[in-house]
């Protein structure tokens, strides 16, 4: 066994999932959950932040009060519409997402905003999304909206379950549109799909990164697309790269539910375009509600959660087990040296939950 391996086997529990319990600190003042539950129903922001911490937490107790009080503050809200935003870094997200927000507030008297992200490098790079919360300013600071950061420090399967978890319980503090932004350079997308009712894809004018899309299926998972920076001398590009986008759409064919992504041009920065966008994302909304696909959709994301955390509790029930620890390690070795096949380990691990 070389140095490597040998480093990596002796990282062996922290390696696995970070579901490990014990890697979270514990938080000092904790609400009831009848605190919470009243305060996320009534509205109140401060509270909707610590109960959103809450279930970014993976301390076991944590973990518990969280499944309760998702259950206590209420069913589903089937009014809400829940928006994945994606999009390379610098494409304008957050100005988008200031513009956009702030645009609804203005012309819709009940709309409630809510901006969540799915960022797991944000804990690592300086240039995560929502990290600086200045760049949300004007929409930050009103009173019907709410923006929260990802939690830093968790794997993308971590992050997308506690934004799960955090949208529901905006929708029961009365959120109209919850956003979910994420990077647009990979899995993190496919974690939003299993979030969200409809998912918009920002583009920029000329700069190929439409194309790039396309081939990580980014594309595919478009219910609208928009080339945003639509302005001025880039206007001409922004139609070019609409008409090319559109063209590369029509070799996808026709999607589920017989609808065509739209291709807009917007400009975040002149806030231009953007009654059209949401009147296109009204449209894919009554559209997808009329199919039934609307419920459908949901529906099989429940079933997805409902799989995800089943698994996570099995995993945290392992790591309890107090010989856990040297005997995953001992196991793992195994399967690292090549004398014990991942599938004859696994049956190792459940023995050994069993006893
Ligand atoms: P993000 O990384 O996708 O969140 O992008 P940002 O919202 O931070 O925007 C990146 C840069 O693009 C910033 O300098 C913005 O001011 C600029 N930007 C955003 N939207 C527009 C737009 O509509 N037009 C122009 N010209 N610039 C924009």
């Amino acid at each position: 066994m070389n140095e490597d391996s040998k480093l990596h086997i002796s990282k062996g529990v922290d390696n696995a999932p970070s579901l490990n319990p014990r890697l979270t600190p514990r938080r000092t003042h904790q609400p009831s959950l009848e605190e919470l539950t009243a305060g996320v129903q009534a509205g109140d922001h401060a509270v909707l932040a610590q109960a959103i911490t809450l279930v970014e937490s993976t301390v076991a107790e944590d973990v518990h009060m969280a499944h309760e009080l998702l259950q206590s503050v209420g069913g589903q809200n089937t009014n809400s519409y829940r928006i994945g935003v994606s999009g390379v870094p610098g494409v304008g997200k957050s100005t988008f997402l200031e513009a956009m927000g702030m645009h609804l507030l203005t012309t819709q008297e009940n709309a409630r905003i809510a901006v969540l992200a799915v960022d797991p490098s944000s804990s690592r790079s300086k240039g995560s999304i929502l990290g600086d919360k200045t760049r949300m300013a004007e929409l930050g600071r009103h009173k019907h909206a709410f923006i929260r950061p990802t939690a830093a420090g968790q794997t993308l399967g971590g992050v997308a379950r506690a934004t799960k978890q955090a949208m529901l319980l905006c929708e029961a503090a009365g959120f109209t549109h919850i956003f979910v932004e994420t990077v647009g350079v990979g899995q993190s997308e496919t974690a939003v799909a299993e979030l969200v009712d409809a998912f918009l894809f920002l583009s920029m004018p000329g700069t190929g990164d439409e194309l790039q899309g396309m081939k990580r299926g980014i594309m595919e998972m478009a219910d609208i697309i928009a080339i945003n920076k639509a302005e001025g001398e880039l206007r001409t590009l922004a139609e070019r790269s609409a008409a090319e986008i559109r063209n590369a759409l029509n070799w996808l064919g026709t999607r589920q539910m017989d609808w065509h992504p739209p291709v807009l041009l917007i400009s975040a920065l002149q806030k231009s375009g953007l009654q059209e966008l949401l009147e296109t994302l009204e449209r894919f909304r009554r559209h997808s509600k009329a199919q039934g696909w609307w419920d459908e959709k949901r529906r099989q994301q429940n079933l997805h959660w409902f799989e995800q955390s089943a698994r996570e509790l099995l995993w945290n029930e392992l790591v309890r087990n107090p010989n856990w620890s040297e005997a995953y390690t001992a196991i793992r070795y195994q399967v690292v040296e090549g004398t014990m096949s991942p599938f004859q380990a696994s049956e190792a691990l459940l023995r050994l939950a069993r006893s």
